[in-house]
């Protein structure tokens, strides 16, 4: 078994922060990651929101960040996290690949988006409906895009869309968005933006590829059959935090609730980022959480060593 002081699981912004913190302050520490370090922001076309980078390419501002950590040391391994466990005083990590131990661990583990749970959804996965507009966006060129959502998401991956597709529809359940001003203006003034309000999709046709969705109106009950080339739901997010072999406080939503130090209601189990209750996703959170949850696990195991 691997033993190590700190195990970063999760090698989003926040995981690869406090990897450097941590490797930094000397503490022995690996950050574990399923697939490629950069979390969401590997996949984001343009992060406009992280200060010091008016605009930089979000694979570009991931790869900044995992050069940094690994510059002051920390060690970054591919491997599939499946639980977390308790052993006394060390806290145990079964992967795929290997079991691993260490005095503290720091879950950036983020999230799924959130499904739509419509007939029609699941099937058409891959064949037009898809998660991700910078991932896909591009196989619709001049076709009709529908995006489902409100929020930051759905709004900025529909401004996105439009690079690719003739029209971008914009389907939200309310008549008011929640994402913000700044980013509906955006929305608003283009022209190739056209947003359907009250309404939800509730079915996803198609042969071998998507066709259409049926729309419902939820203010009249009526349902609408809209001919669209691909579906892009943004309707939010499930953190990943189901990986505790014992009790970890959460919100009904399935998000860890942690205390100032990002500590859970274990001690020497932190979380960060958006896998973590809090009121805002944004990367400076994540990165603030990572650099809290270090240097709190760094007096822990200081105490812990006495
Ligand atoms: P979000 O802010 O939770 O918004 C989800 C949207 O989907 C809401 O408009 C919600 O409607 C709608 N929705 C939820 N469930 C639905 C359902 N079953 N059917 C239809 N619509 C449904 O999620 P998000 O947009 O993914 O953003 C997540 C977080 O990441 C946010 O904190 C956001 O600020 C952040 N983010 C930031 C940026 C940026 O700043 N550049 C970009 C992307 C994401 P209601 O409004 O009616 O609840």
């Amino acid at each position: 078994m691997k033993e190590y002081d700190v195990i970063i699981v999760g090698g989003g912004p926040g995981g690869l922060t406090a990897g450097m913190y941590s490797a930094r302050a000397e503490l022995n520490t690996i950050c574990l990651e399923k697939l490629m370090p950069g979390g969401q922001i590997a996949n984001t076309e343009l992060v406009e929101d992280y200060p010091g980078f008016e605009s930089i390419a979000g694979h570009e501002l991931a790869k900044k960040f995992e050069n940094h950590a690994i510059k002051f040391g920390l060690n970054i391994e591919y491997d599939n996290v499946q639980k977390i466990k308790l052993d006394g005083r060390y806290r145990i990590i079964e992967a795929d690949n290997d079991t691993y131990k260490a005095k503290a661990i720091i879950v950036g583990t983020g999230g799924q988006p959130r499904l739509l749970g419509v007939p029609g959804e699941k099937e058409y996965t891959g064949k037009g409906v898809s998660y991700c507009a910078i991932c896909d966006g591009a196989f619709f060129k001049d076709r009709v895009i529908a995006v489902a959502g409100g929020g930051d998401a759905a709004v900025e991956e529909g401004i996105f869309l439009t690079k690719f597709g003739s029209k971008v529809y914009i389907i939200h359940r309310r008549d008011q968005l929640r994402a913000q001003k700044v980013i509906q203006k955006r929305a608003f003034d283009n022209p190739k933006i056209e947003f359907i309000w009250d309404s939800v999709v509730e079915k996803v046709n198609g042969s071998d590829t998507i066709e259409s969705i049926d729309i419902k109106n939820v203010k009249t009950g009526g349902i609408k059959n809209l001919p669209v080339g691909a579906l892009f739901p943004f309707i939010g997010f499930t953190p990943n935090s189901d990986i505790f072999d014992f009790e970890v406080t959460k919100d009904e939503g399935g998000y860890i609730i942690t205390n100032e130090y990002n500590q859970t209601n274990v001690e020497g189990i932190y979380a960060i980022g958006d896998v973590r209750k809090q009121l805002c996703k944004q990367i400076t959170n994540a990165v603030g959480d990572g650099t809290t949850a270090a240097v709190a696990a760094d007096k822990y195991i200081e105490a812990w060593n006495d």
